[in-house]
């Protein structure tokens, strides 16, 4: 099977458990702009390497989501890593030179540098070259050796950037990807469009990466399943009002090496290497997606202790999390918004107090 079916076939299923959840309705796969009922659009696509789709109820929907569409598009073009058009290929291609570039795209980058610094470290916007080097941007997967990976950490480090308003300057050498951030933060901005054109109910999915506006239109929370690892189905469900859920787990992209061992796309940058942090997925729930995001990647490289701590410091967000003993943690907030799913109802949930 092509990685393109596969990837297809995971999306449906996917999405068929959680629309299973939040509607019945088949007919979201299939039409694309298209009101199914009244007051209710959808639209399907393929962008950032992963499959969208947003539902919104009410207000102008339709017209809203061929806005949507369209400033998908646009980020994508501008952020794409691998596109030599792209804004992100152009900085990384500028041999130490002083780039200027848009204002949205000088705007991500600087949250990706604020959270670098929030999380000392732990996301880090300069892990790219190292991602290339495990072969996760073409899927030609290897292991590097020592040697290699030493020799790429030089270039690795968000302190070595220089971004003075819309100007950026890498050293020669050093790379950026917006891989760990882009799709909370477009998620973010799709939402500030449908809400401006009087949206008051949507479900927004970028590969997974999910928020939703209000409640669902028969005014209930929405339930939001949270994938099992390693196999179909799901762990659990969260319920959440106007908010954000975004997992990064090592089941996702991942590889095994000649050596036997599973490799996996979330690095852990002072390393150079996949994070081995004990953690299988974290999913980060809060009002912002581009926070989710940002912190997804970065709590699963601190691990569960460091993650609990930075919970403890920050706190406007919850998470649930699953390390490789197969122990389930939520934090506090979550005591009343998150449910096992059947199959594993003789799990224990552990709740992280504040
Ligand atoms: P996904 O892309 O599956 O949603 P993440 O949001 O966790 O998952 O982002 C992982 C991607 O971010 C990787 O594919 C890689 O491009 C990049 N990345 C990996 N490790 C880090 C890190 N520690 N800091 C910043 N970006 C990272
Ligand atoms: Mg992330």
């Amino acid at each position: 099977m092509s990685k393109e079916l596969k990837i297809l076939i995971s999306f449906m299923v996917f999405s068929l458990f959680l629309w299973g959840i939040g509607n019945s309705s088949m007919a979201f796969f299939i039409k694309n702009h298209k009101p199914i009922d009244d007051g209710k659009s959808s639209i399907n696509m393929f962008a950032m390497d992963t499959y969208i789709s947003v539902t919104a109820y009410g207000g102008q929907s339709g017209v809203a989501l061929k806005k949507v569409e369209s400033k998908i598009r646009e980020l994508e073009s501008l952020w794409s890593v691998t596109n030599v058009k792209s804004e992100i290929y152009t900085v990384n291609h500028h041999e130490g030179r002083a780039v200027s570039i848009s204002s949205i795209t000088a705007q991500i980058i600087r949250f990706s540098l604020q959270m670098a610094e929030q999380t000392s470290g732990a996301l880090d916007l300069t892990i790219y070259p190292i991602v290339t080097s495990w072969g996760f941007t073409t899927g030609n997967y290897k292991v590097p050796s020592s040697e290699e990976i030493e020799q790429r950490l030089k270039y690795v480090g968000y302190e070595k950037i220089k971004l003075q308003e819309d100007k950026i300057q890498l050293p020669e050498g050093v790379q950026i990807d917006l891989g760990a951030v882009a799709k909370g933060y477009i998620c973010d901005i799709v939402a500030d469009i449908l809400h401006d054109d009087g949206i008051t109910s949507a479900l927004i999915d970028l590969g997974g990466n999910i928020k939703v506006i209000g409640t669902k239109p028969n005014g209930n929370e929405w339930k939001i399943g949270i994938k099992a690892p390693e196999r179909d189905g799901y762990l659990g469900t969260v319920e959440i009002v106007d908010s954000s859920i975004v997992t990064s787990g090592r089941y996702e992209r991942c590889f095994r090496g000649a050596d036997g061992k599973q490799y996996w796309h979330i690095m852990n940058p002072r390393t150079g290497k996949p994070a081995e942090s004990g953690i299988v997925s974290v999913s980060v729930i809060g009002k912002e997606s581009k926070l989710c995001d940002a912190l997804s990647t970065a709590l699963f490289v601190m691990g569960l202790e460091k993650a609990t701590q930075y919970w403890r410091k920050y706190g406007d967000f919850e998470f649930v999390l699953l390390t490789d003993r197969n122990e389930l943690y939520i934090t506090a907030g979550l005591e009343n918004k998150f449910s096992l799913h059947e199959d594993y109802r003789t799990m224990q949930v552990n709740i992280i107090p504040k």
